[in-house]
């Protein structure tokens, strides 16, 4: 959301959704320092709750340093340093989106730091696969990474941006896998229905692309809406626009919806 103006609440409040869930993600810009990132952190867990609960919206949000800022390790030990401080705010779900974005060495480093982070600490992780030529080679790369951790809970981690040739996999192997919308390219309204009829509503969830470039911040109603006109009951769009993603994110006893 700190890409998105004030209206975008309104319109996602108008539209009946309950809670965002932001992930910490890149800002626009490479940020120099741990500095940057210490300021980020408190924009999303301080003003960003504020302001859509101007909305009635509940705001939670995710912490990390982003793949595409995690190709220098140092920097991102020093982000990771920070994080610690953050985690007992109320809105702090867990780390994402961590993951990979060239499949490179350095950035399965600082994969795997944050991975043992959220061990040592018991979070839930939202994990980002690439969206460069090699997305199945990068989500084996996290799922690979993610197993090597014996303090890994697959069923409280969601390996997101899935799309038809990675989806399987990531179902397999116990994750949840996230459908990131997006109006033209990657998985489309239409694709990811196609692949709820494919593989069924456990363990997987949608989830709207809400970023600098060409995104709908409404993506999630309006696949219900390409749900209901292929025929899905009213039921089976419940489970997969609400009850799903609350059931996972409730694994984080601070997650807490407003009563309707
Ligand atoms: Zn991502």
């Amino acid at each position: 959301m700190v890409s998105r103006i004030t209206d975008d609440y309104r319109d996602m409040a108008a539209a009946g959704c309950a809670a965002i869930c932001e992930p910490a993600f890149w800002a626009g810009f490479d940020r120099s320092s741990a500095q940057g990132f210490h300021d980020y952190f408190a924009q999303i867990t301080e003003y960003e709750p504020r302001r859509a609960a101007k909305f009635g919206l509940a705001h939670f949000c995710w912490l990390c340093i982003n793949p595409k800022e995690s190709e220098n390790v140092e920097l991102a030990r020093d982000v990771l340093a920070i994080i610690p401080q953050f985690l007992d705010r109320p809105t702090v779900l867990g780390l994402g989106e961590i993951g990979l974005n060239k499949n490179s060495r350095n950035e399965l480093k600082v994969l795997e730091m944050h991975i043992d982070l959220a061990a040592k600490h018991n979070l839930l992780i939202l994990a980002h696969t690439p969206h460069l030529e090699d997305k199945r080679k990068g989500t084996q790369l996290t799922i690979d990474a993610l197993k090597n951790n014996p303090g890994i809970n697959s069923a409280r981690v969601i390996i997101d941006h899935v799309e038809e040739h990675t989806v399987g996999m990531v179902l397999d192997a116990g994750f949840w896998a996230g459908m990131t919308l997006y109006p033209g390219t990657k998985c489309t309204s239409s694709r990811a229905v196609d692949m709820i009829e494919m593989y069924g509503s456990e363990r997987l969830w949608m989830n709207s692309a809400c970023d600098w470039g060409d995104s709908v911040p409404l993506a999630i109603p309006y696949t219900a809406l390409e749900m209901r006109k292929r025929g899905h009951s009213a039921a089976q769009i419940d489970r997969m626009i609400y009850q799903n993603p609350k059931d996972f994110l409730s694994q984080c006893p601070k997650f807490r919806l407003p009563q309707p």
